[in-house]
This record gives C-alpha cells, sequence and structure tokens, in this order.
C-alpha cells in the first residue's frame, strides 16, 4: 500500500492510474478506522481498480475544540487496517497541505443544513464541503464513497458535487452496526463496553419511532424522546424529517421517506446517527 502524504503526490499517484485506463475509487475518512469504514473500502475495491482512502481529521469542521482535540488517532491500526482490505494507497495530507490559504466557505445548502447537524455544529458542513471540494480538486475519482451513519453529510456533499459539475459519482453506503444496533463510529474508542450498551438505546429509539409510523405523530415522537433514553444520556436532538428536503415532519402524510436522527452526549462522546421509518 502507497503512502501518499503531500497532495502533489497523490494527485500523481492517482493520474498515473487513470492514464493506465484504471478507474479510481476514494474513500475519505478521519481515522480510527472500523467496520463502518471497512465496508466503503470494501465496496470500493469491489468497483474500482485503484482504491485511495484519506485520513485527514479536518479541523474546519470541528465546532468545538475538545470534540477535534479528543478525536481518536490510531494511525499503526489503521495501516493494518487498509492493508488487510488490499487499499491501494492511503492520503495522509498535512492542514497545510489541504489549506494552503484560506478555504471558501460561503455555501448555501438550503433546508439541507436547517435542522440535526447544521443547527447545533454551526460551520460543521462548510468545514466538510471545503476538504470534500478540495479533496475532489486533487484525485478527481470516478467514484467517492459515502455513510448513511452521516446521512446529512451525503446530502451536503452531493449537493456540492451538482454545484461544481464534478464528474464524481457519490456512492451512499448502508450503515453498519453491533448487534445491539448502536452503528459503528470512531467515537465508540472513547466510550466503555458499558456506555456502548447505554448508546444502544439510540437505535432503540429510532426503531421505536419506525413502529410508532401512522400510529404517534412525528411531533409527539420528537417532544416525548427525552423520556426514552436513560439519565446518562444527554440527548442533544431525536428529530424526524422528510428525507429528501431534510425539513421537519409534524404529521407522516408530509414525506414519504421520513428520517429519524439522534445526536446525543454519552460521558461526554458526541454520538449521532439516524435510520430510514419507512
Ligand atoms: P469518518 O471517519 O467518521 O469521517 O467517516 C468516514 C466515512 O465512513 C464517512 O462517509 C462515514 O459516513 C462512514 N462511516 C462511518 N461510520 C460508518 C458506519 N457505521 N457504517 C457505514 N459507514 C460509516
Amino acid at each position: 500500500m502507497e503512502k501518499l502524504i503531500s497532495s502533489l503526490e497523490a494527485e500523481n499517484a492517482v493520474n498515473i492510474c487513470r492514464q493506465r485506463g484504471m478507474s479510481i475509487g476514494f474513500v475519505p475518512t478521519m481515522g480510527a478506522l472500523h467496520q463502518g469504514h471497512a465496508a466503503l473500502i470494501k465496496r470500493a475495491k469491489e468497483e474500482n481498480e485503484f482504491v485511495i482512502c484519506s485520513i485527514f481529521v479536518n479541523p474546519i469542521q470541528f465546532n468545538n475544540p475538545s470534540d477535534f482535540e479528543k478525536y481518536p488517532i490510531r494511525l499503526e491500526e489503521d495501516f493494518a487496517i487498509l492493508k488487510s482490505l488490499h487499499c491501494d494507497a492511503v492520503f495522509l495530507p498535512t492542514k497545510e497541505d489541504i489549506y494552503p490559504e484560506e478555504p471558501f466557505t460561503d455555501y448555501d445548502f438550503g433546508s439541507l443544513t436547517k435542522e440535526m447537524e447544521g443547527k447545533f455544529r454551526p460551520g460543521h458542513f462548510e468545514g466538510v464541503a471545503a476538504v470534500i471540494e478540495r479533496f475532489f480538486k486533487i484525485l478527481n475519482p470516478d467514484k467517492a464513497y459515502f455513510g448513511d451513519k452521516d446521512f446529512q453529510q451525503v446530502a451536503v456533499v452531493q449537493w456540492l458535487v451538482k454545484k461544481h459539475q464534478f464528474a464524481t459519482k457519490i456512492i451512499p453506503c448502508e450503515t453498519e452496526r453491533f448487534e445491539n444496533g448502536l452503528a459503528m463510529s470512531s467515537r465508540n474508542f472513547l466510550l466503555s463496553d458499558e456506555d456502548r450498551e447505554t448508546a444502544s438505546e439510540i437505535y432503540q429509539w429510532m426503531m421505536h419511532c419506525k413502529n410508532e409510523v401512522g400510529k404517534t405523530s412525528p411531533v409527539d415522537l420528537m417532544q416525548n424522546a427525552k423520556t426514552f433514553f436513560s439519565e446518562s444520556i444527554a440527548l442533544e436532538y431525536a428529530t424526524i424529517v422528510d428525507q429528501e428536503s431534510l425539513e421537519l415532519i409534524q404529521n407522516w402524510s408530509e414525506s414519504n421517506k421520513p428520517r429519524a436522527f439522534v445526536a446525543a452526549y454519552l460521558s461526554g462522546v458526541r454520538l449521532i446517527d439516524n435510520l430510514a421509518l419507512y
């Protein structure tokens, strides 16, 4: 597996493959890799002749400095996972390389970022869009793989591709979960076994919503969400939206494709998840 440090190196490596007629698959990550990332890389390997994964903890998408400082870093373990998956190259850029100058972040995502992460993490999606824009300009991949675990992020990236008319096809991939329903996440490395059990309540609430479709209104489910969780879970939001517009729904009749989203803190660790309710 090639380790590419500068964007010039990464661009050259990808260009050589392209000249050879190879298709390029790209999996952007922030490292601390787990089975969720592995699923994306496996899919990329199935669909492309050259797969490049990036590991870059993008500072400008963190609105909370302590969240950034605490973010787990496990490079040696990551390399071992990437090798075992036969990933062809890993791109490990520095902040200076990705942002040689102040990045453009004046995006207007419309309704897509009005709720959930857009509302509770001001500047987050501007940071995500800036880094993905930069990566796509360097690598110009044929396909890029993103997890539905960050569903709102997928919507923002699709918006970005449309706006810039990037040739890259976005491939959304299903959320990988543990048996208890907890979504796999790098942040789980910061949780105790007991916390991981408690954290499954997030999935349980979303499943509860799914069972209540047509019976209890979205408004009531959202308003009563707090009572569903143990005291150790500090709910930030429990929201039901239409998955196309990502706008809140009051009644089930407002959406053919409702989706539940949760953000919650457990032992100071911020977890997010979402589930289709149809
Ligand atoms: P991250 O390293 O958290 O930025 O994630 C990198 C990519 O992996 C993003 O597209 C995430 O949505 C995706 N991802 C993270 N967790 C999961 C999961 N449990 N299942 C599927 N994809 C995931």
